[in-house]
């Protein structure tokens, strides 16, 4: 069987050392063999790189460190231009649809998907769905051309539109095929990606010869395998902004506390991070970290000992932070079915008011910052354009190589190819056995509110 396809593929220890195993469904995500040449053989590019095709059997690994004695696991496809191409670009119509939540860099994605197949491929049939998934049946397309599309990166938001909720497969995949397009382009969190791998199972029970790539997009940094997604760096330079804030505020005054709450509704890579550069901030809570306010290294004790030693303090909160000690908890969920988070930040800022104001210990002044929809909405910093535009030239390499049900993504440094079901199968999360968590301990002194007395 041919190599080529995106699926991962696993070394198991053979006579002459680590062989490579294809796994047994491969052709599941290829449409077939390619056979055109591709039309990047006359790009300027070509003729300077020494290689600028990747070749098919190119893998990268997942885990770097590897202990010697154990087998060397998963490798995904390497991205990029393959020498020959399934797609013949004057037959190409592609669409791109952005879902799920707002996150710096989505605009740059759209932008570089459009300029990409134009200017790398020669494709000019372009269409934005408007709105999300439910934009495939209820709203109108748009089309896309290097022209419309040429400043949108430097713009907050997405072009189209995004939402949530209104996932019908089956009337998203007869609009596809209605419309006789055969590549898909799908942008969004683990929700969206879900939704992207059903769509990718329809059309291949429905024998279509169509491409779906999805390019995952996550503020919180929540998806896993990947190095960490675009839009992350920039709401960690954003948080900043607000934590300096909150600082000022804090510092301004007797007994002052600055509170920030970031987002990351199950995973804390924004506080953690924002807390790391930002070196002002005393206290950062997570939702992996469980912590208690009352009593012998609770929290409100820190609160004073920080006030006495310092006389001003910076606590920063996850959104999904301590959502077990939030009064009242919600079964209320959002159109895709994701719970509704009680917003732990006005509730931590009256807790804490209510607790020093009862306890006549000390006088405090404390400020509430919720910067959270001011830094989802900022265009994405150079970076996330950079990092933005790489993973979208990688997708559409996939697409036009004949690749399907796959990511493009970032592992250990190397562009992917990533099958849906890796990246939907759990959510990445701050693991605070490891050192990254001892690091930002350490940088705020904080306790670790392990032993609730
Ligand atoms: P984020 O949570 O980062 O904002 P997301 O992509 O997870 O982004 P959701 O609102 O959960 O955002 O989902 C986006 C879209 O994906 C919605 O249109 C939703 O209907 C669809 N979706 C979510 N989960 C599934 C699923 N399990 N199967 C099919 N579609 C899904
Ligand atoms: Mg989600």
């Amino acid at each position: 069987m041919a190599s080529n396809g995106v699926d991962e593929i696993k070394l198991v220890e053979g006579p002459a050392g680590y062989v490579l195993e294809d796994v047994p469904h491969l052709s599941d995500y290829i449409l077939d063999l390619p056979t055109y040449p591709n039309p990047l053989q006359s790009n300027a590019a070509y003729s300077v790189v020494r290689q600028y095709f990747v070749d098919e059997d190119d893998t990268v690994q997942e885990k770097i460190v590897v202990h010697k004695d154990s087998p060397r696991g998963t490798h995904f496809r390497r991205a990029g231009p393959r020498q020959k191409v399934y797609f013949k670009p004057s037959d190409v119509r592609a669409c791109i649809v952005t879902c799920g939540g707002l996150c710096p860099g989505l605009n740059t994605v759209i932008r570089e998907i459009v300029c990409g197949l134009h200017f790398m491929y020669g494709v000019t049939e372009v269409i934005g769905v408007d709105c999300g998934f439910r934009g495939f049946y209820s709203k109108n397309t748009v089309a896309l051309t290097p022209k419309t599309v040429s400043d949108i990166h430097k713009r907050g938001g997405t072009i189209l539109g995004t939402s949530r909720g209104g996932h019908d497969t089956s009337k998203i995949v007869d609009n596809i095929e209605d419309r006789e397009i055969n590549q898909v382009y799908i942008i969004g969190g683990d929700g969206t990606q879900k939704g992207a791998s059903a769509i990718y199972k329809e059309i291949r029970r429905r024998g279509l010869k169509v491409s779906v790539a999805g390019i995952p997009k996550t503020i919180d940094n929540d998806i896993p395998v990947i190095d960490k997604s675009f839009g992350f760096d920039t709401a960690v330079e954003e948080a900043q902004r607000a934590i300096n804030a909150a600082h000022v505020e804090a510092n301004s005054v007797e007994n002052g506390i600055g509170l920030v709450k970031l987002m990351g509704r199950y995973s804390g890579f924004i506080a953690m991070y924002a807390t790391l550069a930002s070196r002002d901030v005393d206290c950062c809570l997570i939702p992996e970290s469980p912590f208690y306010l009352e009593g012998k290294g609770g929290l409100y004790e820190f609160i004073a000992k920080r006030l006495r030693e310092n006389g001003h303090m910076v606590i920063v909160i996850a959104e999904g932070a301590g959502q077990d000690l939030v009064a009242e908890s919600t079964d209320q969920q959002d159109a895709s079915g994701n719970k509704l988070l009680k917003d732990v930040g006005l509730w931590m800022s009256l807790k804490i008011k209510e607790h020093f104001a009862k306890q006549s210990v000390m006088d405090i002044t404390l400020k509430y910052i919720d910067p959270t929809y001011m830094i989802r909405a900022i265009p994405a910093n150079a970076s996330d354009n950079v990092y933005s535009t790489l993973l979208a030239q990688s997708a559409v390499h996939g697409a036009m190589a004949g690749y399907t049900g796959f990511v493009s993504g970032l592992v250990n440094g190397r562009h992917t190819y990533i099958p849906f079901n890796r990246i939907t199968e759990r959510q990445n999360k701050v693991v605070i056995t490891d050192r990254m968590w001892a690091r930002m301990l350490s940088s705020t002194n904080q306790p670790s509110f392990m032993n609730p007395s």
